[in-house]
């Protein structure tokens, strides 16, 4: 079974975000592979490991993306491509999407691709959904677990995670698959992948190469990031002899303040 997963490189999500000349900066914070895309590479490898085949990891992103893919490499992936070209420079979400099917349109033909929930800082959570749309293929996401996965009869059975509860879904293969962190237990990087990944060379696809001319203008665009105004709290302590001495005083305040 030929498997897709896609991955982003993120920033650390202790990373503090801040509006530097209209710009949204991260500053120096370290740059990682996606956590939600490690449950989407962990699930790539265990179905793999369950019925043969390969799993490819596809990324767009800039020259610092390949380290996101090598840690896909060093989990066990194995093959990457990265998606790099300045025309992706401020691209948006539908941007992204028509190269990443154009880009796995181009792999061997997969039965399954892989997407985490989100990204953790762009955090729109629609890559998955617009991918699969974009190939013609099901879409289902916030998938917790696949309790049944048969490659000769081109279906697959998912569970997904919804606030209420659990919903199972049918549907054919080839499809689309967003991960939550419910479904497994991403695995670390073993010493051996580690230094597989770090000599890896990995193929990097321009917009042309993936077949792509007219079609990158973005529709959205962030012409300017505010950042909130900053906001001046005072901090009154109330006392009193008593929880109910404190509660009067309290309520006292809040009707002076017109709150109640
Ligand atoms: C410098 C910069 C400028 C931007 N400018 C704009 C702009 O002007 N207008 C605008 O609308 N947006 C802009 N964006 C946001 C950009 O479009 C999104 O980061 C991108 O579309 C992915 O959306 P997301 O991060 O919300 O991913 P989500 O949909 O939250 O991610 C879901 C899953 O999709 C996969 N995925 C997401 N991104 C990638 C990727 N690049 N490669 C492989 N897999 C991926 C991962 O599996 C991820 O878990 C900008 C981003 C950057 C970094």
């Amino acid at each position: 079974m030929n498997i897709v997963v896609c991955v982003k490189q993120t920033t650390d999500t202790a990373a503090t975000l801040s509006v530097v000349d209209g710009e949204a900066s991260y500053g120096d914070a370290a740059l990682v592979l996606n956590p939600w895309d490690e449950y989407a590479v962990e699930q790539a490898l265990l179905t793999k490991e369950a019925e043969g085949g390969k799993v490819t990891a596809l990324c767009l992103g800039p020259d610092s993306a390949e380290d996101a893919l090598k840690q896909a490499l060093a989990m066990g992936c194995d093959e990457a491509v990265l998606i790099l070209d300045a025309v992706f420079e401020s691209a948006d979400t539908l941007v992204v999407s028509r190269a990443l099917a154009a880009g796995i349109e181009k792999l061997d033909p997969p039965e399954l691709v892989f997407f985490g929930k989100s990204a953790v800082d762009s955090d729109t959570g629609v890559m998955g959904p617009q991918v699969a749309r974009r190939l013609g293929w099901p879409s289902l996401n916030l998938v917790a677990a696949i309790p049944e996965l048969d490659a000769s009869a081109k279906t697959i059975t998912v569970e997904r995670l919804l606030e209420e509860g659990r919903q199972i879904v049918s549907g054919r293969l080839p499809a689309v698959v967003s991960v939550v962190k419910e479904i497994n237990e991403p695995r670390y990087p073993s010493f051996m992948g580690i230094r597989k990944a770090s000599k890896a060379e990995i193929p990097r696809w321009s917009a042309a190469d993936v077949g792509l001319s007219g079609q990158i203008q973005p529709a959205l665009s962030w012409p300017e990031i505010l950042a909130p105004e900053k906001s001046e709290a005072v901090c009154e302590l109330i006392e009193g002899g008593d929880a109910s001495e404190i509660a009067r005083k309290l309520v006292d305040r809040l009707v002076e303040e017109k709150v109640i």
